[in-house]
């Protein structure tokens, strides 16, 4: 086997090393066109025209209307935002809003704020999958929703979601209701085309498909109107004030533009490693493979699997000083105490839950770092399980 020397990055859900086409683009940005896009001068013109260039070149990929993508700090903020900005636009029509039990944390506490001020929230129902039923969708909506937020991919288990399916049946039963999709998980591995899929707003993150960190974008409906949650300067047409992160605009751009080039090629690739991963820890005892595995239903760079009998933390750090990195769980998740909602929401045991380690890959992983990664669990698995209490 070849020897492995370097590190085995697994936990690109958490977020992925800058590409080369991104690095470049921030640098030019930060060392030459450095001014102020507000500013009226040659520098400001500069950077106002690498703005105008980043929108051009995410407009063209996503097929959406010039000024339809409103830049902001990550997904967390478009998260916040979508839903704030729908309830403030829309309170007096409706207080109901209608989510996934398995959303991000940046969907799922800004919701249980809005729940606090007296707006209603129905939280679906999942099975073991983690699927929702457009069905049940359709059945939940009423005359006062505003909102419906449903995760393209989820973060911890990779469960694919039927958007289109959703999506219709929501406009049909209330055309007022806005579709929100947190597509963090899914920019880069699948063609997105918000305007045509019926998603209203969309949320997306450039670190988390090789472009810098602290920055992302909103999609909004040109048609539909939400309020802003950021005032001030009165950038962005006013939707999201604040000097606009020019270096990290141009390097998300730069990044989705080559995710974009490859995503045809590098699918099927993650679907062989990930393959190849869920084949191997299949001969393992005691573990469970979470969410789906169906490749038509769930994304190809996220498994989540039980290894019972050794904590999480323990696993994860025995991996680490063999130069493995994954995740707990979920990284977003991991440093806090409560367990994974998403985890219990698809019924995992509490062993199940404390025992969880979520692997996400990379074009960049190789079928040898996924071999090597099986035999070194083959040997450590057991080595812990010695320890194992009870
Ligand atoms: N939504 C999902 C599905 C995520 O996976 C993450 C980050 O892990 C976020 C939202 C938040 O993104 P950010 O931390 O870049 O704001």
């Amino acid at each position: 086997m070849k020897a492995i020397e370097k590190e085995i990055y697994l936990d690109n859900a958490a977020t992925t090393k800058v590409c080369r086409e991104a690095a470049q683009a921030v640098l030019h940005a930060m060392t030459e066109a450095y001014g102020n896009p507000s500013s009226l001068h040659q520098k400001g013109f500069e950077a106002e025209k690498l703005l105008r260039e980043a929108a051009n070149t995410l407009e063209k990929l996503l097929k959406v209307d010039k000024g339809s993508l409103i830049y902001t700090s990550g997904a967390t903020e478009s998260n916040n935002w979508a839903l704030f900005g729908t309830a403030l636009a829309k309170q007096k029509r409706g207080r109901h809003i209608i989510l996934s039990p398995i959303e991000h944390e940046a969907v799922s506490a800004p919701a249980a704020f809005l729940e606090e001020q007296g707006f209603e929230i129905t939280r679906l129902k999942v099975g073991p999958t983690g699927r929702i039923d457009p069905a049940e969708v359709g059945e939940a909506i009423r005359e006062d929703t505003i909102l419906v937020s449903i995760m393209a991919v989820n973060n911890e288990i990779g469960t694919l979601q039927p958007l289109e399916q959703i999506a219709e049946i929501i406009h049909s039963k209330n055309p007022e209701t806005l579709f929100h999709v947190d597509a963090v998980q899914a920019f880069g591995k699948y063609l997105l085309h918000p305007k045509k899929q019926g998603i209203d707003l969309l949320s997306v993150s450039s670190h988390k498909f090789f472009g810098p960190k602290g920055v992302g974008f909103l999609y909004k409906n040109p048609k539909v109107r939400i309020l802003p949650i950021l005032y001030g300067g009165g950038q962005q047409e006013g939707l999201r004030s604040g000097t606009e992160n020019v270096p990290g605009i141009s390097g998300m751009a730069a990044a989705a533009k080559r995710a974009y080039d490859h995503l045809e090629e590098e699918r099927p690739f993650l679907y062989e490693l990930k393959g190849m991963l869920m084949e191997r820890l299949r001969a393992f005892s005691d573990i469970r493979i979470h969410g789906e595995t169906d490749p038509d239903k769930s994304a190809p760079h996220i498994l989540n699997v039980s290894f019972l009998g050794i904590r999480s933390e323990v696993l994860l750090h025995a991996l680490e000083e063999k130069g493995i990195y994954v995740s707990s769980g979920s990284a977003c998740s991991s440093r806090k105490q409560k367990g994974s909602a998403t985890l219990r929401a698809i019924g995992c045991t509490r062993e199940e839950m404390e025992s969880s380690i979520r692997f996400s890959l990379s074009p960049e992983n190789t079928p040898e770092e996924i071999a090597y990664t099986c035999d070194i669990l083959q040997k450590i698995v057991p080595q812990l399980r010695r320890y194992r209490h009870g």
